[in-house]
């Protein structure tokens, strides 16, 4: 899909109340942008980013001009001096709005300590929200989205990285990780110790760009994959929540009778499968048995 402009022109504007504004940008291709999110930036009083030139090679790219607006670097830990700046335009009545690099501001990304200081000050804090790596990760992935944990980067080193993970054994939910080209195949390798390594997973790569790729399969395969091919581009790691330590066979075998009572076998399955993370075959197994015994 081509980056095709959509010209904003002065009948764009919008008339902004007093507040900060976080948008969430494209984390690949620039047509992911809402309008609302076109019509923010087309109209704050002041314009702050994590990293200028992208908000700018957005903003062209999508015929907004800055127009004599100010345009701030802001990131957490740009210390106190850029976040006074950007509350000191709240103070004066202006509108600010905020994007981070890529994807929704917040997420892996900074923007909590503005946020949370214009909130304490009783400024008008909204979102325009979008695009983010790790729902658009977990909406393609094939793993149970009824619970998620979204756990952000894991640390650099090894000891750490295990213990890092080990706090997320029993999370009865599907876990989310960002994760670098570089370091993937040794946190996949740690995530075969720590959560098992026949745990499912999925390694989502380059989403909303030309060479997206969605691999999954358990944590050994895909360490034994990553021992001879070396991903390259974004990446997020999708790990299910594990089988055993949430549901007992007697748990399974109570949700199964249930379903069975208004439910086709397959829809039974279906519907433990969707609800437990539990694997197909094991649940079809139990539901056949289930069938034989009565
Ligand atoms: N705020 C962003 C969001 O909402 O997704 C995340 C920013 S974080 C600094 C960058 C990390 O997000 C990357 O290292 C990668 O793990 C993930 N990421 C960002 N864009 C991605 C993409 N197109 N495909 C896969 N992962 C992506």
């Amino acid at each position: 899909m081509k980056d095709a402009a959509i010209v904003m022109t002065a009948a764009n504007r919008v008339n902004l109340p007093v507040g900060l504004y976080f948008i969430a940008t494209p984390i690949g291709t620039a047509r992911d942008i809402t309008l609302r999110a076109l019509d923010i930036l087309a109209s704050a009083d002041v314009l702050a980013a994590e990293d200028t030139r992208s908000l700018r090679r957005l903003m062209d790219i999508h015929g907004i001009a800055l127009e004599g607006r100010p345009m701030v670097a802001y990131h957490d830990h740009s210390g106190d001096g850029a976040r006074a700046k950007l509350l000191g335009a709240l103070k004066d009545g202006k509108s600010v709005a905020y994007a981070s690099e890529a994807g929704t501001p917040l997420i892996a990304d900074p923007g909590y300590q503005l946020g949370r200081a214009a909130r304490e000050e009783g400024y008008l804090v909204t979102a325009a929200p979008g695009p983010s790596a790790a729902i658009a990760a977990l909406t393609i992935s094939g793993l149970p989205s009824d619970s998620f944990f979204f756990a952000g980067f894991a640390p650099n080193a090894t000891g750490q990285r295990q213990t890092f993970f080990r706090a997320f054994v029993d999370v009865p939910g599907t876990l989310i990780f960002y994760e670098s080209p570089n370091r993937v195949a040794k946190s996949i390798k740690d995530m075969a110790t720590v959560f098992g390594a026949d745990r499912k997973a999925v390694i989502a790569r380059e989403l909303t760009k030309k060479f997206e790729e969605v691999l999954s399969g358990s944590l050994r395969d895909l360490s034994d994959m990553l021992a001879t091919r070396k991903l390259k581009g974004e990446i997020v790691v999708l790990v299910a929540r594990g089988e055993r330590d949430a549901f007992t066979d007697s748990d399974l075998e109570d949700l199964l009778k249930t379903e069975l009572k208004t439910l086709s076998v397959k829809d039974a399955v279906a519907s433990v499968m969707q609800e437990t993370g539990v694997a197909r075959r094991k649940i079809y197994q139990m539901a056949l048995q289930l069938g034989n015994d009565a």
